[in-house]
């Protein structure tokens, strides 16, 4: 295979939500096709596609024919066996490379990596039994927050404990083990900055953004972060730093905690476009799929640049999809949604983004008041 991809080439996305859909309307503007590898019948990616294989993300014969169909594979979806990782790498360019896949797969090794990368992160320890993680309650205080270390997301798979006879009622309830617990940071705000890096080792950063959460899943994304310019520039050196030391082909995107002093941690990274850069779709140039797909496809990075502030809201469950009449209905609203048939609790259906002039993000009433909907219907 030979890079950059020739238009009409063929990029293999392994997963078919959202992430994926948005992926694969960026390739198609660049004159790229996609097929999707995902376990869905219809999966928001494969609406908007060329081709889908509907599979099990370890079944070696469908993992051989999506390989065969493709010039490149890439992912939204990042919890593929390791034995299934090994057999794409087999068979054409799998960017990010697996080696990143396995160190974002596990909260112990991706902490390890980031630690031994020179990057702060809460204190943290991994905690194999019941003995483990009373030891480990001790040694790091509370409150902690312990984890799965494998397969958590927006929440799921994790616990706070406050007091030492929570230990076994946690220990017992979180699935699978082993566990790792984090020391608690009582953190000012919560920060992202998304980057690509490109073969040649090109960096484009998106400015660090701010993100609120509701009921542990993103709720909201504030463009540019309001934070002190130092703590937005730490989070930027900090991204360049993870992204490198990786030597990661694609996108990253990198979730911080500001503490009370002003200190950046590192909560978690992930390999991939990411909720907290939705915003890039409509007030930059280039949004972070456009820089995905140009990362793993081996075109040249334009550089990041954001021409609007804006404010990013996630529209979840049943009572997301209740708010898109007015979305519509409402001047100056960017509407997205992800084309999904059932709106279960806690899923993601869709966003909307509103911008403002650069420079002009408004405080937090103005936020408030611009997220704020008409009654329709
Ligand atoms: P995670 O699944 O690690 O992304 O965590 C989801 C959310 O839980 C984060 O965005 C934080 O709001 C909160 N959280 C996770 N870890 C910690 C921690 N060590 N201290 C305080 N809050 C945390």
């Amino acid at each position: 295979m030979t890079f950059p991809l020739a238009p009409n080439a063929m990029i293999g996305l392994v997963g078919g939500g959202q992430l994926g859909r948005m992926s694969a309307m960026a390739a198609a503007r660049l004159g790229y096709r996609c097929h999707i590898l995902t376990r869905e019948a219809d999966s928001p990616a494969a609406q908007v596609a060329h081709a889908v294989t509907i599979s099990d993300y370890a079944d070696p014969v469908s993992l051989r024919a999506f390989a065969a169909a493709v010039d490149v594979i890439s992912f939204e979806f990042e919890n593929v066996s390791a034995e299934g990782l090994a057999l794409l790498d087999s068979l054409k360019p799998v960017r990010p490379a697996p080696s990143v896949l396995r160190i974002s797969q596990d909260r112990v090794t991706e902490k390890s990596f980031l630690n031994d990368a020179g990057v702060a992160t809460a204190p943290w320890l991994s905690v194999g039994s019941l003995a483990e993680l009373r030891d480990a309650a001790k040694r790091l205080g509370l409150p902690a927050v312990l984890k799965t270390t494998r397969l958590g997301y927006d929440g799921k798979g994790q616990r706070t404990l406050r007091d030492a006879a929570e230990c076994a009622d946690a220990w017992a309830a979180l699935e699978p083990k082993p566990l790792i617990l984090e020391g608690f940071v009582d953190f000012a705000c919560e920060i992202s900055v998304v980057i690509a890096r490109g073969a040649d080792g090109a960096m484009s950063a998106f400015d660090t953004v701010e993100n609120r959460h509701h009921a542990h899943i993103l709720d909201i994304t504030l463009a540019p972060a309001r934070i002190a310019e130092g703590t937005a520039a730490a989070a930027q050196s900090i991204a360049r730093r993870v992204v490198a030391a990786l030597d990661l082909v694609g996108l990253l995107a990198v979730e911080m905690f500001v503490d009370a002093r002003g200190r950046v941690l590192v909560n978690e990274i992930a390999p991939r476009p990411h909720n907290s850069g939705h915003w890039t779709l409509d007030a930059c140039a280039a949004s972070q799929f456009e820089l995905h797909i140009r990362a793993i496809a081996g075109l040249p990075l334009p550089p990041a640049v954001r021409h609007s502030d804006a404010v990013m809201k996630n529209l979840i469950g049943p009572e997301g999809v209740a708010l898109w009449p007015a979305i519509v209905a409402t001047p100056g609203l960017i509407p997205h949604l992800y084309g999904k048939a059932e709106a279960r609790p806690g899923r993601k259906m869709g966003h909307f983004t509103r911008l403002f002039s650069k420079g002009a993000l408004p405080g937090e009433l103005g936020v408030a008041a611009a997220l704020r909907l008409p009654l329709v219907g």
